[in-house]
């Protein structure tokens, strides 16, 4: 367990450019040729299996139920730290299997006697992470019925938090606006927090306002618990923030250079007038054998118009934008997740994150 000691003067989070790095395609050919993408997109996996971190049997059913025969590189890395409740900073890839390390250690540091309290606490920061974090700590409650996993965000009405948290779960995943909405209410407390968890971190504190969010709710748990982040990418400055909130945590970084690049992940771009994208990209989904393909687009109206065209094209299209009511953005994310069609297109409100284990294909 560490000790948060926050002073006054590091109460003033320093500024940092809100910039997000860039994908820059890699490819000069202006061909597209098949793209390659390796069937699982756990890069390393270990010989040793699960056992090794001793974890309650009820976890281990789960995970074998989950189909996990060995820990990933990152797991391996993280996990024997975070279940002796030891802080952890953590960079690796997206798709290198970070869920599973915060999930997996903070149920397995749960006791069944902690009763009705929220003792984890998720914060990441958009509701579609939010929503698939939770559904990772379902799979892994499988047989510890004790424990409830709850997800609050923006954009659906206080009113329904405040319902279903009257008996809190003992973990709470949330975006930071709203959890913060909901202590400020007094519709959650934190006093019994243990775990503090920031998924995607990054992406929290280099925004002015989130970070500052982030900071407030942090400020509502006890000062003895465990603080955990991960994300795929950490500038040196966003590296010195996190630490801030923690006490001499574990760091791991996998592939340190590496951006937002996946193993095996291969890109390509073709220079077109404006007039041309549509017919190109119609092309394109006629000729390459995908199994789901993500489209992201800037604006709302090109999401639009770009998902009749492609239904109008007889193309099993579906689409989804920040603005579309909350119900129906999880619902359109449930149905593509459930491989309920096989075209998305989104604006970029879940750039990062957000696992789609299909999805071979995607352009921006
Ligand atoms: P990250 O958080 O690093 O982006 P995720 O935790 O979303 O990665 O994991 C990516 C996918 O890999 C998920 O579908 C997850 O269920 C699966 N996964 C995680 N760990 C393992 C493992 N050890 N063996 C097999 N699959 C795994």
């Amino acid at each position: 367990m560490s000790h948060r000691h926050m002073t006054e003067e590091e109460d003033v989070l320093p500024d940092y450019d809100t910039d997000i790095d860039e994908v820059h395609p890699n490819q000069e050919s202006a061909d597209i040729r098949a793209l390659k993408i390796p069937s699982t997109s756990i890069a390393t996996v270990h010989e040793s299996g699960f056992g090794e971190f001793l974890l309650k049997a009820e976890l281990q059913r789960a995970i074998s139920d989950c189909g996990f025969e060995h820990p990933s590189t990152v797991q391996h890395e993280c996990i024997p730290a975070a279940i002796l409740g030891r802080d952890l900073l953590c960079q690796a890839k997206s798709g290198m299997g970070k869920t599973a390390v915060f999930v997996l250690s903070t149920l397995n540091l749960m006791e069944k006697e902690e009763g009705k309290h929220i003792t984890a606490l998720v914060l990441t920061h958009t509701r579609e992470l939010a929503y698939q974090i939770l559904e990772e700590f379902n799979r892994f409650t499988k047989y510890l019925t004790h424990i409830k996993a709850k997800v609050v965000y923006g954009g659906v009405p206080v009113t329904h938090d405040k319902k279903e948290l009257a008996e809190p779960p003992q973990v709470l995943i949330g975006t930071p606006g709203r959890v913060l909405h909901l202590v400020n209410e007094g519709i959650v407390n934190f006093k019994f927090v243990k775990h503090f968890i920031l998924d995607e971190c990054d992406q929290m504190l280099e925004q002015l306002d989130m970070r500052n969010d982030v900071q407030k709710i942090f400020k509502n748990t006890p000062h003895n618990k465990q603080v955990m982040m991960f994300s795929a990418t950490l500038s040196d400055d966003v590296r010195g923030v996190c630490k801030r909130f923690m006490h001499n945590p574990q760091e791991v970084y996998i592939n340190d250079q590496a951006k937002l690049t996946l193993d095996g992940l291969q890109q390509y771009y073709v220079n077109l007038a404006e007039s041309q994208k549509n017919r190109k990209l119609v092309n394109l989904l006629d000729s390459l054998e995908f199994n789901q393909v993500v489209i992201f687009v800037s604006t709302v109206d090109r999401a639009k118009a770009l998902n009749s065209l492609l239904e109008s094209e007889k193309f099993p299209s579906i689409c989804t934008y920040g603005r579309m009511d909350q119900d129906q953005r999880i619902e359109k994310y449930k149905t593509f997740k459930k491989f309920g069609s096989r075209i998305m297109v989104a604006t970029n409100l879940f750039g990062r994150g957000v696992d789609f284990e299909r999805v071979n294909v995607v352009f921006n």
